[in-house]
């Protein structure tokens, strides 16, 4: 690497808290599945911001969408409505067959006020005690980063040194309905889960466990809450992972890929029984539903109406899979998981660590990042050409290799 680089990190190591270990690239511009570093040099983007670029970086429509937007009114705060509101919530409540939104920004936020959502719902409507809401999440998973949703995660370098903890969760191995099934109680409000785990690995449950879900919480009055904030909205051939099931839950979580990468969108969507146990002043969030997010998100429910990015999705999806099927049990790769443009790919540990794999790659121009030790995460831009995909594909086998 150049001065320029070196430097640029030395500085950004000096004055940051170490809480990431970026690859050694300096970004400074980007188009559609392609990165320029500092240094000119030019880079296949196989993360796509963890499925926050499903849409590709610089993508025309929500750039001019945001361009526009920024010209006229960019935040209200929700003391006054603004002229994007209406459209942005209706269009996303039909997206998902649902009929309330409540938007916030980060994906932890919009998980956060879906555990306040159930907690809530669970007292007003279902009738559980004061106090005694529980919730059931699945062991492995990853919902963000607040102390209350590290209070259950089962992942040590994400929980330790933050408590106490927030009471009231039960975790249970992630795709086994029989446990699941045994830790359902009268004060069991709500069960989240990813539909496919992104951080453990890009997990695919077996096959019928979403639909088990959804058949137990419907009948135990439980609310099943899917977090699509990295599985959703196009990335795995489908609108929402839950649909390869055939499962609608009761609450998406939403986020990501909502705001195209141009600005942090989430949400929360649901029926208007749950969403209405709101009342004015009980939940809330400044930049919340602001005219520029919701600009942009309309742009992003716009492009998903259409379906062809879900499509794209599958048929580039179904390449790569058959592509990366093809290295398992050749020595250098355990095991592939994923559905769509999204794949988790188990290397051996004795052909080097998931970072070392991540880092060998860049040298050839692909960007991926590791997760859990020997896995790597492979999500390029739903907008990658064929021609782009198979090239990194071919850095990945030569890395592989060597
Ligand atoms: N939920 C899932 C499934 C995620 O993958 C993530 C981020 O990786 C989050 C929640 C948290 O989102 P954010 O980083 O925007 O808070």
């Amino acid at each position: 690497a150049s001065a320029a680089t070196a430097e640029a990190i030395a500085s950004a190591e000096a004055h940051s808290a170490h809480n990431y270990h970026p690859l050694p690239v300096v970004v400074a511009s980007a188009e559609g599945a392609w990165m320029t570093d500092v240094e000119g040099r030019r880079f296949l983007d196989m993360l796509a911001g963890y499925s926050a670029l499903n849409f590709g970086h610089g993508n025309r429509r929500l750039i001019d969408a945001a361009k526009a937007q920024l010209e006229r009114v960019t935040l209200t705060s929700r003391a006054f409505y603004h002229d994007r509101f209406a459209a942005f919530c209706d269009e996303l409540a039909a997206l998902c067959g649902m009929e309330m939104v409540l938007p916030m920004n980060t994906g932890a936020e919009a998980v956060e006020t879906a555990v306040k959502t159930a907690r809530k719902w669970g007292y007003r409507v279902k009738g559980v005690p004061d106090g005694r809401a529980r919730i059931i999440v699945a062991s492995d998973n990853f919902h963000g980063r607040t102390t209350t949703i590290v209070s259950f995660s089962t992942d040590p370098e994400a929980r330790a040194d933050y408590g106490p903890y927030t009471p009231g969760f039960d975790v249970v191995p992630y795709g086994d309905l029989e446990a699941l099934t045994a830790a359902v109680t009268d004060d069991t409000v709500a069960v989240l889960l990813e539909p496919i785990q992104g951080e453990a690995g890009v997990l695919v449950p077996p096959p019928g466990y979403l639909a088990g879900v959804r058949e137990l919480t419907t009948s135990r009055n439980v609310l099943f809450i899917a977090d699509e904030i990295q599985s959703g909205l196009g990335r795995t051939g489908k609108t929402f992972a839950c649909e390869h099931e055939g499962v609608v839950p009761d609450m998406y979580v939403l986020g990501k890929a909502l705001g195209g990468g141009v600005v942090p969108v989430s949400a929360v969507v649901s029926s208007a029984e749950v969403l209405g146990v709101f009342k004015a002043g009980e939940h809330g969030s400044t930049f919340g539903g602001n005219p520029l997010a919701c600009a942009v998100a309309l742009e992003v429910i716009a492009m998903l109406r259409g379906g062809e990015f879900q499509q794209r999705a599958a048929e580039l999806g179904d390449h790569l899979h058959h592509e990366l099927n093809l290295l398992v049990g050749g020595g250098a790769v355990r095991a592939v998981r994923g559905r769509g443009l999204w794949a988790g790919v188990d290397i051996d540990p004795a052909r080097g660590t998931g970072r070392e794999i991540s880092e060998q790659l860049m040298e050839r121009g692909v960007l991926v990042k590791d997760t859990h030790g020997s896995t790597i995460r492979i999500a390029p831009p739903l907008v990658i050409s064929k021609e782009d995909l198979d090239w990194g594909l071919d850095q990945l086998r030569a890395v592989l290799s060597d």
